[in-house]
């Protein structure tokens, strides 16, 4: 297996202002849930303390103490370390609480309602997450509330349950805080999708009134002479100005519009291809376009893909897909198939973000495959990181012995080029040469490549700043 390095927790991402706010709800969510553990723990375990219920005050500290960690966790940005904490502990601790808090004679069990509250809060919470903390926790909350709710099961000795003049009291203090948790739970949802709604009709007027472009980073040789170009999608957003595509493909992706878009992307990068055909100094370029695996699943990829480049008339490779190792996850005989198929008319494959995923070697064996491209992620601290040197170093090695051509992403220095020459990677994409250009500067740089300087002038030779 190859790194993942780059996987990580994913704060549900939808786009521009949408993750924020989403971001700054959910630390609302938290801060609540965190200060009414607290509050409720701190509250009744005195109450406790003063009536000599040393068990029940035992479990309302431990309430207090999870409020106060999830309350500074959440206060210092981890977020997510929070919700993971706050939900598993409730989870337990609610359900000791509602062993002690049997039903009698005209009052009914009640703390069992927060386990409803613990439920919703970690469905939304852990949305993006895997299946035990996206359903695996709340079904887990759902089945204990049902199971309180419909049994007298716990303990039945006076000595231990809560005083009887309190009982009723605590039925309506559960009751209220499960409604305002479940309330702000749905509050937070609502505006999700309502911001949601408004960024997808914002993509589907930008594609049907044309805000999108392409622009073209150069991909150079070792000589400096461009070799071609990654074609990376722009929005051009009427009020917003320039949104980078890590703000919307997410979104685009969630909600199908990828079609479209990478429809869109692949007629543009044709249509590009064609006019270079017509200029000798542009003819030999070749051009690469980032594909995504919900786009790839598509069944009818691969038939979409032929009927664009067939009825642009270029030369099929001069084309180069670039696709992620993502892809990898499920259905590999599947995704073997359609590259071959490609590969069969000519169109060439990349694997981007090489490193950063799950391929097994044994996978990457069988996928007929033009190009490995190196992940920035390992070029930004290849000359600080003895880790990242091995890694490239095999990755280098690795494209070789699979007969494979290897560039790599990111590269901003000059010493990171003179290393990676050194060892063999003979092609570069990165600030160094160029930052992705519109098409008629990119075509001027193509007439005019900027050579980075043989000899560095002082050992920090870096990205221009206004790149940075
Ligand atoms: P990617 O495919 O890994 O593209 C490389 C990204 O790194 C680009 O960001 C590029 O501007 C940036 N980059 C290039 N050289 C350097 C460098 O020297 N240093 C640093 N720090 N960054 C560099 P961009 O354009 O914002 O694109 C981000 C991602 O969005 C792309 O990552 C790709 O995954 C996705 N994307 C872009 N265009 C498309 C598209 O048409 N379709 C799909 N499905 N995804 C796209
Ligand atoms: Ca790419
Ligand atoms: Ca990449």
């Amino acid at each position: 297996m190859l790194g993942g390095r780059l996987t990580s927790f994913s704060q549900p991402l939808h786009g521009l202002a949408v993750s924020d706010k989403h971001r700054r709800r959910v630390k609302a969510l938290l801060l609540f849930g965190s200060t009414m553990c607290i509050l409720l723990g701190l509250g009744w375990g005195g109450y406790y303390l003063l009536k000599a219920k040393w068990l029940l005050m035992s479990m309302d500290l431990a309430l207090a103490t999870i409020g106060a960690i999830a309350l500074g966790c959440t206060l210092t940005e981890r977020t997510r370390l929070a919700a993971l904490l706050s939900v598993h502990t409730l989870l337990i601790v609610v359900c000791i609480i509602c062993l002690f808090d049997t039903p009698i004679a005209g009052v009914a069990r009640s703390a069992h309602m927060h386990l409803l509250t613990v439920a919703a809060a970690s469905y939304l919470l852990f949305r993006g997450e895997n299946a035990y903390l996206r359903l695996g926790l709340p079904v887990a909350c759902f089945v204990a509330c049902l199971v309180f709710a419909g049994s007298d099961i716990g303990i039945t000795n006076p000595a231990y349950q809560p005083p009887i003049e309190t009982r009723a009291i605590t039925v309506w203090i559960n009751n209220a805080t499960c409604f305002i948790g479940i309330a702000m739970v749905l509050a937070i949802m609502q505006s999700d999708v309502a911001a949601r709604n408004a960024i997808e009709d914002d993509l589907r007027t930008a594609l049907a009134q044309g805000h999108f472009s392409l622009h073209y980073q150069p991909q150079v040789r070792e000589d400096g002479r461009v070799i071609g170009a990654e074609a990376l999608l722009r929005w051009e957003h009427p009020q917003r100005g320039m949104i980078l595509p890590g703000k919307f493909i997410s979104l685009a992706e969630e909600t199908g519009l990828i079609v479209p878009i990478g429809d869109w992307v692949l007629r543009k990068a044709c249509a590009q291809l064609l006019n270079w055909a017509q200029d000798p100094r542009t003819a030999g370029l070749s051009l690469s376009v980032n594909v995504s695996a919900s786009q790839f699943r598509q069944p009818d990829f691969v038939s979409q893909v032929l009927e664009i480049v067939h009825r642009s008339g270029i030369e099929p490779s001069r084309l180069k897909l670039e696709l992620t190792e993502s892809l990898l996850v499920k259905d590999v005989d599947e995704v073997v198939s359609k590259m071959a198929e490609l590969k069969s008319h000519g169109v060439a494959l990349s694997l981007d973000d090489f490193g950063t995923g799950y391929s097994s070697l044994n996978y990457l064996k069988r996928l007929p495959l033009d190009q490995l491209k190196i992940d920035q992620s390992f070029v930004r601290d290849l000359l600080n990181d003895p880790n990242d040197m091995a890694i490239v170093r095999t990755l280098v090695s690795l494209s070789r012995s699979l007969n494979l051509m290897v560039i790599a992403e990111g590269v901003e220095t000059r010493e990171q080029l003179d290393w990676l020459r050194d060892n063999d990677c003979l092609a570069y994409q990165g600030y160094l040469f160029s930052k992705p250009l519109p098409i008629d500067q990119f075509e001027a740089f193509v007439r005019a490549p900027r050579v980075p300087d043989p000899a560095p002038a002082s050992p920090t030779t870096a990205v221009p700043a206004e790149l940075a």
